[in-house]
C-alpha cells in the first residue's frame, strides 16, 4: 500500500493521514447491528464493532469499525483477542472530554481514537517477525498494580465506593457453562458466569461475561490456577440482585495470568479450595482451618430455610459437632470411585477416554486427557437436634478422612474398606462443612465435608445415642 507510514501509538496525532498502526487486540466487544431507520444517511443496516489495540507496555487505543453488516461481522470474527493486526488509513480522531461514548469503552493511553470505515481503511493480519513482540503484550497488565484493592476492602466499603471503578487481582474459582438469555425483542444472548477470590476474604466475587470473545476464552480458565487482573471493575447498584456489587462493565479490561509476581501470591492463596465435583459445577470452599462458626443441625436448617435473595446462592462454612452414623465405604455402587478429568473435574464415563466436555481442553482434544481416580462418598451425621443425610465427602478431603488414597481404596476388599470408617463411627466428631443452599438448578442444599476430626474433649458426653450406635455397629460386624 503506497503512501502509508507506520505510526507508534505514542506519537499518533489527531488528524494524521495515511497512518498504519500495528498492535495486538487486547479487548473486543460484540459486534452490533444498527437498524436502517437509525443510520444517519438511511443507507441500510450497518454494523459496528469496537476493539482495543495495544502496541507497547504503555500505549493503547480504541478502534471502531463501521460498515455493512457482512463486512463488520467478518472482521470481528477474523480478529479476536490475541490477534496481531495492522490498521491501515483509519480516521484518527481526538478524544473529547465529556464524550458520553468514553464511558462505554476501556480507558486507554492514546489521546485519539481510530475509526475504520469500510472502503476507506483496512484491518489486516500482521504477519511479520515482530508479531511475537506484540503477542507478549497480552499478559502484561494494562496498568501498574499500584491502585490494586483487595476484595476484602472492596466488600467492606461497597457503599462508599459506589459508582467508582477499582482494580483487583483475583484467581478464578468457578466458571459456569455458556448460558442463554432471551432479550425483550426476542434475541438470544449468550453469557457466562464466573467467580473469583483473592485470599483476603472467604467471600467470592461473581461476575458475568457478555462479550463473546471473553465467553470463549473463559472456557480455558482453570479454577484455582487462572489469575485475572481486572482494571476498572465497577462498583454499582445491581437492580436484579437488589444490592451494590462489583461487576465487569464495558470499561473493564481483563488481563489473563498477568506476568507479575503478585499473580503467584494470589494463586497460592487458594490452595485449600476444594472443587465440588458431584454437582457438575466447581465451587470453591474455604480452608477448613479458618472455620470458627459452630452450628447445630437445627441452626443449619434454620439458616437454609430463610428465603434467599433473588440471584444469590447461600453458602457458608461451619463446624458441626456430630456423630458420624455412616460412611458408605461398603457401597457396591461404582459411583463411589470414579475417574474424573483433572482439568474440568467432570466424570469420565467408563467407555470414554476423556470428559468429552467441549469447553474443556482435555475434552475437545486440544490437550491430552488427564484423568484422576477420585472418591465420592456419602456420610450421614447426627447431633442432638437432627440428622444431615447424604453429606458429600469426595476428592482430597475423602482421602484425608479415610487416611488412604483413592487408588489404595480401589484395591481393598469390603471388610478392609469398612475398617476405614470404624475410627469415626462411634465418636463425636468436629465435622467441618461447606454448605451450599438450594438454587433453581439444584433444588436441594449440598453439604460438602471438608474434614472430620474426632473430638477428644467430649469423652464424657458419650450418651445413650453413642451407646446405641455402638451396639448397632457391633451387631452389624458380627
Ligand atoms: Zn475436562
Amino acid at each position: 500500500m503506497s503512501g502509508v507510514h507506520r505510526q507508534a501509538l505514542a506519537s499518533l496525532q489527531p488528524g494524521a493521514q495515511n497512518s498504519l498502526v500495528i498492535g495486538i487486540v487486547v479487548h473486543s466487544f460484540n459486534m452490533k447491528t444498527i437498524d436502517a431507520t437509525r443510520t444517519r444517511y438511511h443507507n441500510g443496516e450497518r454494523g459496528v464493532w469496537t476493539f482495543t489495540l495495544r502496541d507497547s507496555k504503555e500505549h493503547s487505543i480504541n478502534v471502531t469499525v463501521w460498515g455493512s453488516v457482512a463486512y463488520v461481522k467478518k472482521l470481528s470474527a477474523d480478529f479476536r483477542i490475541g490477534s496481531v493486526v495492522e490498521v491501515i488509513n483509519p480516521k484518527v480522531v481526538e478524544r473529547r472530554e465529556n464524550d458520553r461514548n468514553e464511558l462505554f469503552v476501556p480507558t486507554v493511553s492514546s489521546l485519539c481514537s481510530l475509526t475504520v470505515n469500510e472502503g476507506n481503511a483496512l484491518v489486516q493480519p500482521h504477519d511479520a517477525p515482530t508479531r511475537a513482540m506484540y503477542e507478549s503484550l497480552l499478559t502484561l497488565p494494562m496498568k501498574n498494580l499500584t491502585e490494586l484493592q483487595s476484595l476484602k476492602s472492596v466488600f467492606e466499603n461497597l457503599e462508599a465506593l459506589r459508582d467508582q471503578y477499582v482494580d483487583v487481582l483475583v484467581v478464578v474459582t468457578f466458571v459456569s457453562d455458556i448460558r442463554n438469555v432471551m432479550t425483550r425483542d426476542g434475541r438470544s444472548i449468550k453469557f457466562r458466569n464466573f467467580e473469583v477470590t483473592d485470599g483476603s476474604t472467604d467471600e467470592m466475587a461473581s461476575f458475568v461475561l457478555w462479550e463473546k470473545d471473553w465467553i470463549e476464552r473463559a472456557a480455558y480458565w482453570e479454577p484455582k490456577r487462572t489469575v485475572l487482573f481486572l482494571v476498572d471493575a465497577r462498583i454499582a447498584y445491581d437492580n436484579f440482585k437488589k444490592k451494590t456489587v462489583l461487576s465487569i462493565v464495558r470499561k473493564t479490561l481483563i488481563t489473563e495470568n498477568p506476568d507479575v509476581p503478585e499473580a503467584k501470591t494470589v494463586r497460592n492463596s487458594v490452595q485449600f479450595y476444594n472443587p465440588d465435583m458431584m454437582s457438575g459445577n466447581i465451587f470453591a470452599s474455604p480452608n477448613p482451618d479458618t472455620i470458627t462458626t459452630v452450628m447445630t443441625v437445627q441452626d443449619i436448617s434454620n439458616k437454609l430455610n430463610k428465603t434467599p435473595k433473588q440471584g444469590d446462592r447461600i453458602q457458608f462454612a461451619v463446624i458441626l459437632k456430630a456423630y458420624v452414623i455412616d460412611i458408605n465405604v461398603n457401597s457396591l455402587s461404582p459411583t463411589i470411585l470414579s475417574r474424573k478429568c483433572a482439568l474440568c473435574k467432570r466424570i469420565v464415563l467408563d467407555d470414554q477416554d476423556s470428559c468429552m466436555n467441549l469447553e474443556c481442553p482435555s475434552g475437545n482434544g486440544t490437550r491430552p486427557p488427564m484423568n484422576v481416580l477420585s472418591l465420592n462418598l456419602k456420610v450421614n451425621l447426627k447431633d442432638d437436634t437432627g440428622y444431615l443425610i447424604g453429606c458429600k465427602l469426595f476428592g482430597d478431603a475423602a482421602e484425608r478422612v479415610l487416611g488412604c488414597s483413592a487408588t489404595e481404596f480401589q484395591t481393598m476388599i469390603i471388610p478392609q474398606r469398612e475398617d476405614l470408617k470404624w475410627k469415626y463411627a462411634l465418636e463425636k466428631c468436629d465435622v467441618r462443612l461447606h454448605i451450599l443452599g438450594p438454587t433453581s438448578t439444584f433444588p436441594s442444599a449440598i453439604y460438602n465435608i471438608l474434614s472430620i476430626s474426632r473430638n477428644e474433649d467430649d469423652d464424657d458426653e458419650t450418651n445413650a445415642l453413642a451407646e446405641c450406635l455402638i451396639a448397632n455397629q457391633i451387631d452389624e460386624r458380627r
